[in-house]
């Protein structure tokens, strides 16, 4: 696997793959590599015949106060199951690279991005959606690989594709597990032990309003109930929200009818974990997919 560090680089090794008629898929993450990680590269070689990943620790996206200077790190370990994976080139940028001095255009998904994790994060998706667009000009995927466990992230570019009518098509994944519920994350290294245990309260909390969708609730206060209650039963956790919202605006639903998310944030000692649930009409009734 080449590791490409510089913009013009990656740019004229994508012109050629576009030449030679190859599909290109791209995978964009900060790194820190797990299972969850690896899936959305399992599935874009599926799909593509040249599959590029980057791990870019996007300062952009990092308020003040957060955790950008003790992100995991494992650049070693990341470029080894990249390898292993077959991907064909990673993209590895310097800060510099992307963000020059004097650098001072940004992309703002109005709306979308004041929402839930936006709210919680001031500027979070403003950083997201500017790297993103960067790297979909410098890499030209024909396809790019998201995991639903950023939905609202998601959401977000799909919009940016919109907009701004760019050419990819973007390929949303399922969250990724441990055997006990807990979605990967490159976060869930912070937790100790028992932040470790205390930390599937996320799923147990979605997987009980699960349940009641299943027997026929569709009151979303009802379900934000459950959901807080279960969340309020586990001493470590706080809950910074717990939310029924609309699947496209990531507004509140009063009842549940098309498709939504159950989206929560909750910190589990000083680490903040997220999740969610997508329901979704099915037949008469909904499905609902963790
Ligand atoms: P990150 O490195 O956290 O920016 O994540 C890079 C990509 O991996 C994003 O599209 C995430 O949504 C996706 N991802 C992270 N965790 C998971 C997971 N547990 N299952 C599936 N996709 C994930």
């Amino acid at each position: 696997m080449e590791t490409i560090r510089t913009i013009s680089w990656m740019k004229e090794k994508a012109r050629e793959a576009r030449q030679e008629q190859r599909i290109i898929g791209f995978v964009p993450t900060m790194g820190a590599l797990h299972a969850g990680h690896l899936a959305l590269v399992e599935r874009a070689k599926k799909e593509c015949s040249t599959v590029y990943g980057s791990i870019f620790l996007n300062p952009a996206q990092f308020g003040p106060n957060e955790d950008l200077s003790k992100y995991p790190r494992s650049l070693e370990a990341d470029v080894e199951k990249l390898t292993n994976a077959r991907v064909d080139g990673l993209f590895l940028p310097s800060v510099e690279e992307i963000y020059p001095q004097g650098f001072s255009t940004y992309v703002h998904v109005e709306g979308l991005s004041e929402r839930l994790e936006g709210k919680s994060r001031p500027g979070h998706f403003r950083g997201v959606a500017t790297v993103v667009l960067k790297l979909f000009e410098i890499l030209q995927p024909h396809y790019a690989y998201f995991g639903r466990k950023d939905a609202q992230q998601v959401r977000i570019i799909q919009k940016m594709v919109q907009d701004l009518n760019l050419d990819v098509q973007l390929v949303v994944c399922p969250t990724v597990r441990e055997a006990d519920g807990l979605a990967l994350s490159s976060r869930n290294a912070y937790l100790g032990a028992e932040e470790r245990k205390a930390a599937t309260v996320l799923y147990r909390a979605l997987q009980t309003a699960g349940k009641e969708l299943a027997a026929g609730v569709r009151d979303s206060l009802e379900l934000q109930g459950t959901m807080m209650r279960i969340l309020g039963n586990e001493p470590r956790a706080r809950v910074d929200y717990a939310e029924i919202v609309d699947a496209e605006t990531f507004e509140p639903v009063v009842r549940v009818a098309k498709r939504c998310y159950a989206v929560m944030a909750v910190r589990i000692g000083t680490t903040r974990l997220i999740d969610n649930m997508l329901i979704r009409p099915k037949g008469e009734g909904l499905a609902v997919e963790l």
